[in-house]
C-alpha cells in the first residue's frame, strides 16, 4: 500500500540516475525497491539515464534513495542521483509501475557482455530446472550484449536473438518485472531458443547420440579428452581448445596454427584448478570472478604438471573462467585447463561466422562445435593483470568495452568527435556527451581483414550512440591505415581533422586514464614504446615529454641508432644488438677484442658487409630513439630470440621473464651515460654495452645480464626524469607505452621514482600500449575544440 497524502513528511520526488542504468535491469530493481518501500510513482529510461517520480514518506523516500545505490543491480554502474521536490500529487489509485521509454528521445548505447552469474549458472546445472544444460541461458543480470548488437535500440529486433521467437514461457519472464529475466533481450530456453551441434572437418554433422553421450556439449568434452582439437564457436568469437595437460595435443595445434611461441590463453573450471597451477591472490581471483571474466595473467608455480609450450620463455600463464554456459558446460568434468586460444589462422583476426571458420579452420581443428546465434560483433577475450591494489589492461574488449569512461574536468562541453587511433593492437575512441567511448581491441589494421572489421565497428557505433562527429583525431603517421582513412573522410564531410604526435597521445590516455582536469598543470611523460611517428619525422619511442592535454614539449629521450633495414629491424632483435655496438663499441674493435664471444661470432655470420652499405647510403636507415628496440638488442645480446621475432614483443617478454628476483637483489646496475643533443637530455647506453660484454666475457648467465639491465635502465630513466622534474618544476610523472607493460622494468622504475619524492601515475582503465592509444587522441582532440583552437 502506497503512502496516503496528508500523512506526515509525505512528499514526491522527480529523481534522476545517471550512470550505466539501461540494459541491465535497473528499473525492475527501482520497481522492486518501491513495492518493498510501499511507495507510488513511475520509472521509465529516457535519452540521459533513468527518471523516477516516486511519492511517500520522506524517511522512506530517503531510505529509497540510499537503497537504489547500494541494492544497484550487478552490471549498473551509478553515477550521480539528483533529486528534486515534485509539488504535483501523485497520480491516483496506481502503486507503482515501470512506465514505456519516452519516445521522443532515444535510447542509446549498449553495455559490455557478462559472464553468466550464479543464478544462471546454478539452473544450468539443475536437472530439475527446465534450462538443464541449455548453453544459451542467460538473464538481466548476464549474457550476452556487444557481441550481439546490431543496431539501437537495444531491443531483441535489433540483436542477433530476433530470428529467435520467445516461447511463452520465456515470453512471461520477459514481461514479469519481479522476474529476473524481466526484458533481457536475450533470453531463450531449449523450446525456442538458439542450439548447439557438432561437426567433423569437412561440415558433417556429428551424431553423439551413438556414443551415449548426454548432448553435444557432452560429445565435444569427451573428444577434448581424447586429445581432439576444437574449434569452438562462443560469445565474441572462435576459439580453438585442447587439452592442456596433453602435451602431443598443445604441440598439435601450435604446428597446425603455425603459432612457434607465442603463449596459449588457459581456460579451467573454478579457481581451485588454476591454483594448482599458479599463484593465486585474492584480488587475482575476484578479477577471475569479475562480470568481466577477462584472461588474468597469473605467476606461475614451479613443477605445474602442464604442457610445456604452453607459454614457452614466459613465467606468467594466462587463466579465464567459463564465462557462458556453453563454456561452463564443456569445462564441468575436466579437473585441469584447458587451452582456449583465439580462432584464427596466425596473424588474422578470430573468426566469427561458421561458413568462414569451416574455412579457416579446416585444417587446424579436428572437431567444429557450433551454434546457430550469430556473432554480430567480434569481441576478444580482454586480457589484464593485477598489479597492487590494482588492475592494468593489456587488452580491453569482452566485458570491459565499451563502458564509457568520464571526460576530464574541464571537457564536459566538448563537441562530438572521434579518434581513429594508431595501426598496431588497434580501437577507436568517440567523445559524447562528456564521456569517452572506447571501442574493443579491434587487432592489427595492416590486416586487411582488421580492417574490414574497424570500418563495420564504427559504423556501428556512430548508429548505437548516435554519434555525428564534428571533428576527426588521427595519428600524425602519414603511413598508418587509420591516418588515412581519417583524412579521406575529414575532406569528404568537410569536417576539421586533428593530427596527433603518437607520445603526446599515450601521455594524454594516462591522464585522462587518471582523470587528471584540463587545467591540471602540465607533467612530466615517460612514453616507452615500439615506434611512433615523431614531430620531426623520425621514429620516436623513448620519450620524456612535458605535456598537458593542449600540447608537449620535448625534453628528453633515448640516444638513436639506425632502425637497418626499417621494419626487417622490427622482425629480427639481432639487427638492433649490431646497431647499438657498431655505434658504441664499433665493429672492428668488437672483431679485435671480442672476437671469442659467441654474440660477436653469430653477429659476424650476418650480411655485414651488407648493413654497412645501407648505412653509408643512409637506405633504409631510419633513426629511432624506440626502447623497445633496446630490449630488442639486449635480448639479442644474450641469445634470446636473437634472429626472429614469432610474434610482437616476443624479446622484450622473454627478456623480462628471465629477470628473478635473487638477480635482482645481487646484480650491480649497468652504468648508462647522458648526453645534451640539442635542447634534449638523452640516456647513452654505450657505458652499458661496456659493461655487458665485460658480463659475456665472465660468462655471466643470460638471467643475470638481464637483471643488471633492468636495473641500469630504469635507475639511468627516473634518474633523468628526476633531473627534468626538478628543472620544470613538476611533481607528477606519468608512465604510457607498451613497454610499461613490462612489470620488472615499471615495478623499478617506479620504486626510484618515488623514492626521489615523485608522485607516478600509471594506467588502469586503458592498456599502456597502443589499445589506450584512441583515447588519447580523443581528449587532446577534445581539450583543442574546447579552448578554440583547430
Ligand atoms: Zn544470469
Ligand atoms: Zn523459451
Ligand atoms: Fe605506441
Amino acid at each position: 500500500m502506497a503512502d496516503r497524502g496528508g500523512e506526515a513528511g509525505f512528499e514526491g520526488r522527480h529523481i534522476r540516475v545517471r550512470g550505466l542504468v539501461q540494459g541491465v535491469g535497473f528499473r525492475p530493481t527501482v520497481w522492486r525497491l518501491a513495492r518493498d518501500l510501499g511507495l507510488s510513482g513511475e520509472v521509465r529510461n529516457d535519452g540521459a539515464g533513468v527518471v523516477i517520480r516516486v511519492w511517500g514518506g520522506s524517511s522512506k523516500l530517503d531510505h529509497f534513495v540510499l537503497r537504489l545505490q547500494t541494492e544497484a543491480p550487478p552490471l549498473a554502474r551509478v553515477e550521480r542521483v539528483e533529486q528534486r521536490v515534485l509539488h504535483s500529487p501523485p497520480p491516483s489509485g496506481t502503486g507503482f509501475c515501470i512506465t514505456a521509454s519516452d519516445s521522443t528521445s532515444v535510447q542509446t548505447g549498449v553495455v559490455p557482455d557478462a559472464a553468466t552469474c550464479a543464478a544462471c549458472s546454478a539452473e544450468v546445472l539443475d536437472p530439475s530446472n527446465r534450462r538443464f544444460r541449455y548453453p544459451f541461458t542467460n538473464c538481466t543480470h548476464c549474457g550476452p550484449r556487444l557481441s550481439i548488437v546490431y543496431a539501437i535500440p537495444y531491443d531483441r529486433a535489433n540483436t542477433s536473438m530476433a530470428r529467435f521467437a520467445m516461447c511463452p514461457a520465456c515470453l512471461a519472464e520477459y514481461r514479469d518485472p519481479a522476474d529476473r529475466r524481466f526484458h533481457a533481450q536475450p533470453n531463450a530456453c531449449p523450446v525456442c531458443g538458439p542450439r548447439v551441434w557438432l561437426e567433423d572437418a569437412r561440415g558433417r554433422q556429428q551424431e553423439w547420440g551413438a556414443w551415449s553421450k548426454v548432448d553435444a556439449l557432452d560429445a565435444a568434452a569427451e573428444l577434448i579428452d581424447r586429445g581432439r582439437i576444437l574449434a569452438v564457436k562462443g560469445i565474441g568469437g572462435f576459439h580453438l581448445a585442447c587439452d592442456a595437460g596433453n602435451a602431443e595435443a598443445v604441440e598439435r595445434l601450435r604446428r597446425r596454427k603455425q603459432r612457434i611461441r607465442k603463449p596459449f590463453a588457459l581456460m579451467a573450471r573454478d579457481p581451485h584448478v588454476i591454483a594448482r597451477y599458479c599463484k593465486l591472490s585474492p584480488a587475482e581471483e575476484r578479477l577471475l570472478q569479475a562480470p568481466a571474466a577477462p584472461v588474468v595473467l597469473l605467476e606461475r608455480r614451479d613443477g605445474a604438471q602442464l604442457a610445456p609450450d604452453l607459454a614457452p620463455g614466459q613465467r606468467s600463464l594466462g587463466f579465464m573462467l567459463p564465462y557462458s554456459p556453453l563454456h561452463l558446460l564443456l569445462l564441468q568434468r575436466f579437473d585441469r585447463p584447458l587451452v582456449f586460444t583465439s580462432g584464427n589462422r596466425s596473424d588474422e583476426p578470430q573468426c566469427t561466422d561458421n561458413e568462414r571458420a569451416r574455412r579457416a579452420l579446416s585444417s587446424i581443428a579436428d572437431v567444429f562445435l557450433l551454434h546457430d546465434r550469430e556473432i554480430a560483433n567480434r569481441v576478444d577475450d580482454s586480457v589484464v593483470r593485477s598489479v597492487g591494489a590494482g588492475l592494468q589492461p593489456l587488452r580491453r574488449a569482452r566485458g570491459y568495452a565499451p563502458e564509457p569512461i568520464t571526460l576530464p574536468a574541464g571537457l564536459e562541453q566538448a563537441p562530438e568527435l572521434i579518434a581513429l587511433g594508431g595501426e598496431l593492437k588497434n580501437t577507436f575512441c568517440l567523445v559524447k556527451d562528456g564521456r569517452a567511448i572506447l571501442s574493443q581491441h579491434l587487432g592489427d589494421l595492416e590486416e586487411a581483414s582488421a580492417f574490414a572489421e574497424y570500418r563495420k565497428a564504427i559504423g556501428l557505433f556512430s548508429a548505437v550512440y548516435q554519434h555525428r562527429p564534428k571533428a576527426l583525431v588521427v595519428d600524425a603517421h602519414p603511413g598508418y591505415r587509420s591516418t588515412r582513412f581519417g583524412r579521406e573522410w575529414a575532406s569528404r564531410e568537410s569536417l576539421p581533422l586533428a593530427e596527433v604526435q603518437h607520445h603526446h597521445a599515450h601521455i594524454a590516455a594516462c591522464m585522462a586514464d587518471n582523470g587528471l582536469s584540463l587545467d591540471h598543470p602540465r607533467v612530466l611523460g615517460i612514453a616507452f614504446d615500439g615506434l611512433g611517428y615523431g614531430a620531426d619525422g623520425g621514429l620516436w619511442g623513448g620519450e620524456f615529454l612535458l605535456a598537458d592535454y593542449l600540447g608537449y614539449e620535448r625534453l628528453g629521450h633515448l640516444r638513436s641508432f639506425p632502425l637497418i633495414g626499417g621494419v626487417r629491424a622490427v622482425l629480427e632483435p639481432w639487427r638492433n644488438a649490431f646497431a647499438q655496438l657498431r655505434d658504441c663499441v664499433g665493429w672492428s674493435r668488437l672483431l679485435a677484442v671480442h672476437d671469442e664471444l659467441e654474440l660477436v661470432r653469430s653477429l659476424g655470420s650476418k650480411p655485414i658487409a651488407l648493413l654497412e652499405k645501407m648505412l653509408e647510403q643512409g637506405m633504409h636507415c631510419p633513426p629511432t630513439s624506440s626502447a623497445g628496440r633496446w630490449f630488442d638488442a639486449v635480448a639479442a645480446a644474450v641469445g634470446v630470440a636473437r634472429d626472429r621475432l614469432s610474434y610482437e614483443g616476443e624479446a622484450a617478454m622473454e627478456l623480462e621473464a628471465l629477470v628473478c628476483e635473487k638477480d635482482l637483489a645481487e646484480c650491480a646496475a649497468y652504468p648508462f651515460g647522458r648526453l645534451r643533443v640539442d635542447a634534449c637530455l638523452v640516456i647513452d647506453p654505450a657505458p652499458m654495452w661496456a659493461a655487458l660484454l665485460a658480463d659475456l666475457t665472465r660468462g655471466q648467465p643470460p638471467a643475470r645480464v638481464a637483471a643488471s639491465f633492468h636495473l641500469g635502465l630504469s635507475r639511468a630513466v627516473a634518474g633523468v626524469a628526476g633531473t627534468l622534474a626538478r628543472e620544470r618544476a613538476v611533481s607528477s610523472i606519468l608512465l604510457s607505452g607498451g613497454v610499461l607493460q613490462n612489470l620488472v622494468f615499471t615495478r623499478l622504475l617506479r620504486g626510484f621514482l618515488e623514492s626521489a619524492g615523485l608522485q607516478v601515475l600509471v594506467h588502469h582503465r586503458v592498456p599502456a600500449n597502443d589499445g589506450g592509444l584512441s583515447l588519447g587522441q580523443a581528449v587532446i582532440g577534445a581539450a583543442r575544440r574546447c579552448s578554440g583552437e583547430a
